[in-house]
């Protein structure tokens, strides 16, 4: 099974934000909605020491996904392939996953009372996995890498594996992003120093959390519990050769 992964080069991107508007066109973005972003941080430094970058971000896809848990329906959730995603039709609008994303990756999407967010573009590839996220495929300094880290022959195993790649990590967000850092290792600091990952929105807002650890759990064993009691009376009957349900 696919273990999917971006890369991005903080060396070749530009900052022209093409991927944002491949990404906006692709998924229909609401305006003031973001699946991906381009954040031009400035010069910083002393001559000749001055650096600058861009923070070209989007959902990093976590293996611990904090926004997973916050979700009360399960509408948001990690695929057999890493992706997270959400699926619309559960999706009740409550924003408890928006405010438990420490990157800020998801938007309300007020049209359609939603939430949304970057799912490397499953729907365009899953029909045919030949093709490449629409961020990637619009960039014109090839910025972005895409594929299946699994695979020890694809380009961004090596990429990754194979040169000194970083994440958006600190020492109290530590969730797994699958989101790489090529480049320049001075350029990811500057991103941390000014867009660090958030450590109060690792949890669900507290509504969010009662019901997702408690109330959830305790209403599907409920349901669950209840169903059984119901079949082992049906059985109870046949087997006492009753008809059930007092027919
Ligand atoms: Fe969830 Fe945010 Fe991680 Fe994406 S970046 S998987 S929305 S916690
Ligand atoms: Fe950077 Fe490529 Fe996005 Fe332009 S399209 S901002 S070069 S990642």
């Amino acid at each position: 099974m696919a273990r999917y992964a971006m890369a991005i080069d903080l060396d070749r991107c530009v900052g022209c934000g093409a991927c944002v508007l491949a990404c906006k066109g692709e998924w229909n973005v609401m305006d003031g909605g973001a699946r991906d972003w381009v954040i031009p941080i400035l010069p910083e430094g002393r001559f000749p020491d001055v650096a600058s970058t861009f923070y070209t971000g989007l959902c990093n896809h976590c293996d611990e996904p904090s926004c997973v848990p916050a979700c009360p329906t399960g509408a948001t959730y990690q695929d057999e392939s890493g992706r997270v995603r959400v699926d619309k039709d559960l999706c009740i609008g409550c924003g408890y996953c928006v405010a438990a994303c420490p990157y800020g990756a998801r938007y309300h999407d007020a049209r359609v009372h939603k939430v949304d967010k970057c799912d490397f573009c499953a729907e365009r590839l899953d029909p045919d996995p030949h093709r490449e996220p629409a961020c990637v495929q619009t960039c014109p300094a090839s910025a972005r890498i895409f594929g299946d880290l699994s695979d020890p022959s694809s380009r961004i195993n090596a990429l990754v594996y194979g040169s000194p790649a970083r994440r958006l990590e600190t020492a109290e967000v530590a969730i797994g992003p699958n989101v790489y850092y090529l480049g320049d290792a001075h350029h990811v600091d500057q991103i941390l120093a000014h867009h660090p990952p958030d450590p109060h929105r690792t949890v669900p807002p507290l509504p969010g959390l009662v019901w997702s650890r408690f109330l959830r759990p305790a209403v599907l064993a409920g349901v669950a519990v209840a169903f059984a009691g119901q079949a082992a009376a049906f059985f109870y009957q046949l087997a006492r050769g009753e008809k059930p349900f007092g027919e």
